[in-house]
């Protein structure tokens, strides 16, 4: 069974076992959490979150200028107030530099030229070296970004071990 059946049945006991409601559009917590897509991060779990209750914008690393898009639309068409910014110990991010990535994927992909190689040799995969100064920097581009109401950005590091938040900017 691939991964999507495993899915598609866990929908379907899902589905089956849920009461038929659907609650407002806007997070009623106003708050956006931006996190990596990393597999180990349960939002749900780990940081108390509700069905309801809050934006959830992952990528791969939890970096603000890939989501700048959703969090300006969850705070100026959905209402939300505060972005929690967790990225997370054992990043995968920490592990490749962007020049690293383009060759591994050309070679993978096979290739030496065209529109895709083009397009990769554009790509910033926005890998960092430094767990602690990167939060600390996409807090701030968060903060000094014009199109991002008000200050209420806090950023966290996540223990996958522990489980636990540490604040650091
Ligand atoms: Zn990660």
């Amino acid at each position: 069974m691939s991964a999507t059946q495993d899915i598609l049945s866990a929908n379907a006991q899902y589905a089956a076992s849920r009461k038929a409601e659907q609650l407002p559009m806007p997070p009623s917590k106003k708050v956006a959490v931006l996190t990596c897509m990393d597999a180990r991060i349960l939002p749900e779990a780990a940081l108390g979150i509700k069905e309801g209750q809050a934006h959830v914008i992952r990528n791969a690393g939890g970096r603000a200028p890939e989501a700048l898009r959703s969090v300006i639309i969850s705070q100026q068409l959905l209402g939300t107030e505060e972005v929690v910014v967790v990225q997370h110990t054992d990043c995968g991010m920490l592990t490749f530099t962007t020049p690293q990535a383009r060759q591994l994927i050309a070679t993978n992909l096979k290739l030496d030229s065209g529109a895709a190689k083009q397009h990769l040799d554009s790509l910033d995969f926005l890998d960092f070296p430094d767990l602690e100064k990167n939060v600390k920097a996409d807090v701030d581009f968060l903060r000094t970004n014009g199109l991002v109401k008000g200050t209420k950005v806090r950023g966290f590091v996540y223990d996958v071990k522990t489980g636990a938040l540490k604040e650091v900017a």
